[in-house]
């Protein structure tokens, strides 16, 4: 006699407009059996617009709509409800095997339209891409990252379908993902960009590690402020008893760098190192265009569940932090568009602080994941997490770029927002040529590239021999002309400069006339000048 009634019960409660309960995510409704596929995510997204239609689907201007394997790029925004707003973008699953990121972004937007976080709804205009890799995205196999407790689904791969790590990719644009991001930058203006990520296997005690922007020539108030939001937020998270520090590792290698070994007992790491301060990761690149950068990088050997807890309580407090100080982030980030005199060819890491590390000896088991710990204790070294500059250079007027150049050139410096003028717009001042002194190639390829570091000076001498068709009026008339005086000139000198070790020479855009036999050119031997030429700057060999 009590059956109907409960299923009566049910029913409106289903059915009753209110009251409906919000959709679940696919790792709710399956018990974490499951992440989702990027359909999956669009159906759950859908979902919460129907429930409130302030959530709307986003896609930048310009944009493309697909990956090359034709995977759909899908965002959505949840604009602020007041008007000193600061515009924010989280990316996820950029690599596809790291899938917490992509769920705890769909979970966060729910509450958020559950008023569950009312000051974060005032304040922060947010776009989402849960699942930036599409095409990774939906290659999901549990045999991939087995040393990380999966769901039995399996996760993503960690490259797209053309084998390209879109982590690397920001400053070469090889991928329909990173055309989407940059035209994302120029459309939607974020002030600060997120990107969420696992770690890959070394062993500590923190359940989330974080990096502020690290770029190498990014303004330095803008980077101080972006590790002090960190810092704050690290120290809230401690009293909720979620540790956390920035990402690095145990260093050297030998004396624990990714695991302290057992049979190392009695020695210890002598610091902590962070990762890298190359523009080609997602979150260190919005730093040269003046904006806040925050990678996230959740520890992989957390349990399925607890990874998209713990990954969701960090932005949510980031976000949080940014809520509580809308006035002073978009006041740092309008400060760091100066544009400097001198910028640095290169970073060495810097003592940032002393700090307290768990050394973990873990128990694995067969798949690498970590089942236990023989033992834990804590050591206080050196964390070296942030960078100085070194090897300063004075900017040029602007760079020259061979016309024979610009069909390949052209398009990728204005997907990064820069001014591309013809070469008779260029300022009047002598031209420098860039003369080579040494140079590193690559003995393996990365990215399909078998990359090039050169080694060299701007003169304003003309190269000795006939190496290279020369500069005449004409040819630099037609040349293209990339002023370094524009809102994105820190760009302009690090993908132009030849020696900048995240550049256009170093990705191979120039390859051609750089990396040639002897007898090229009529020559007796090959050529070691170049294309560029710039007032007082480059013509490329
Ligand atoms: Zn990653």
């Amino acid at each position: 006699m009590r059956l109907p009634l409960l299923c009566l019960v049910l029913a409106s409660s289903l059915f009753a407009g209110p009251d409906k309960p919000w959709p679940q995510t696919i790792p709710e409704a399956t018990r974490h059996a499951r992440t989702s596929t990027v359909a999956e995510v669009r159906t759950f997204m859908e979902a919460l617009r129907k429930r409130n239609p302030a959530l709307v689907p986003y896609h930048p201007k310009g944009a493309p709509k697909t990956t090359e394997a034709g995977a759909p790029l899908l965002a959505w925004r949840l604009p602020a409800t007041a008007k000193d707003a600061v515009r924010v973008y989280i990316n996820a699953n950029i690599h596809a095997g790291e899938v917490e990121g992509k769920e705890a972004v769909q979970v966060l937007v729910r509450e958020l339209l559950q008023g569950k976080h009312p000051e974060l709804r005032k304040h922060i205009d947010l776009v989402i891409c849960p699942a930036y890799n599409a095409d990774g995205t939906d290659g999901l196999d549990p045999a991939i990252r087995r040393h990380q407790p999966n769901p039995a689904s399996g996760v993503g791969r960690r490259e797209n379908a053309r084998g390209l790590d879109l982590n690397r990719d920001l400053m070469k644009v090889q991928a329909a993902n990173t055309r989407w991001f940059l035209a994302l930058l120029q459309d939607f203006d974020p002030a600060v960009v997120f990107d969420l990520h696992t770690t890959n296997g070394s062993y500590h005690g923190f359940h989330l590690t974080y990096a502020p922007a690290l770029a190498l020539g990014a303004d330095a108030d803008l980077l101080t402020f972006n590790r002090r939001l960190l810092v704050e937020v690290r120290e809230t998270l401690k009293k909720e008893g979620l540790p956390t520090y920035d990402y690095g590792n145990f260093a050297p290698e030998e004396r624990g760098g990714g695991a302290w070994a057992p049979d190392k007992v009695d020695t210890k790491p002598e610091r902590w190192e962070t990762f890298d301060a190359l523009p080609r990761y997602l979150s260190n690149y919005p730093a040269l265009q003046g904006r806040l950068g925050i990678l996230s990088e959740e520890y992989v050997y957390r349990s399925y569940p607890d990874r998209i807890a713990d990954t969701r309580r960090f932005v949510t407090a980031c976000l949080g932090w940014i809520a509580a100080h809308p006035a002073e982030v978009n006041r740092t980030i309008a400060a760091a568009r100066r544009l400097p005199a001198k910028l640095p060819l290169g970073a060495e890491l810097k003592e940032t602080e002393r700090a307290t590390f768990d050394l973990v000896d873990p128990i694995k088991n067969a798949q690498g994941q970590v089942t236990g710990e023989k033992s834990q204790r804590s050591v206080e070294l050196p964390s070296f997490v942030t960078f100085a500059g070194k090897d300063f250079q004075d900017l040029p007027a602007g760079y020259l770029v061979d016309a024979a150049f610009a069909e390949r050139v052209r398009p990728v410096l204005e997907a990064h927002g820069l001014k591309v003028l013809p070469g008779r717009a260029r300022s009047q001042a002598p031209v420098r040529h860039f003369k080579e002194t040494g140079r590193t190639v690559a003995k393996g390829a990365f990215q399909g590239v078998l990359s090039l570091d050169l080694q060299g000076a701007w003169t304003t001498e003309a190269p000795a021999r006939a190496r290279t068709l020369p500069w005449d009026a004409k040819s630099l008339d037609a040349a293209l002309y990339i002023p370094v005086q524009q809102r994105h000139g820190r760009l302009a000198f690090y993908l132009l400069d030849p020696r900048s070790p995240d550049g256009l020479v170093h990705w191979g855009f120039f390859h051609e006339v750089l990396l040639r036999s002897d007898g090229s050119w009529g020559t007796h031997r090959a050529s070691r000048s170049s294309p560029w030429a710039a007032p007082l700057p480059p013509r490329l060999p």
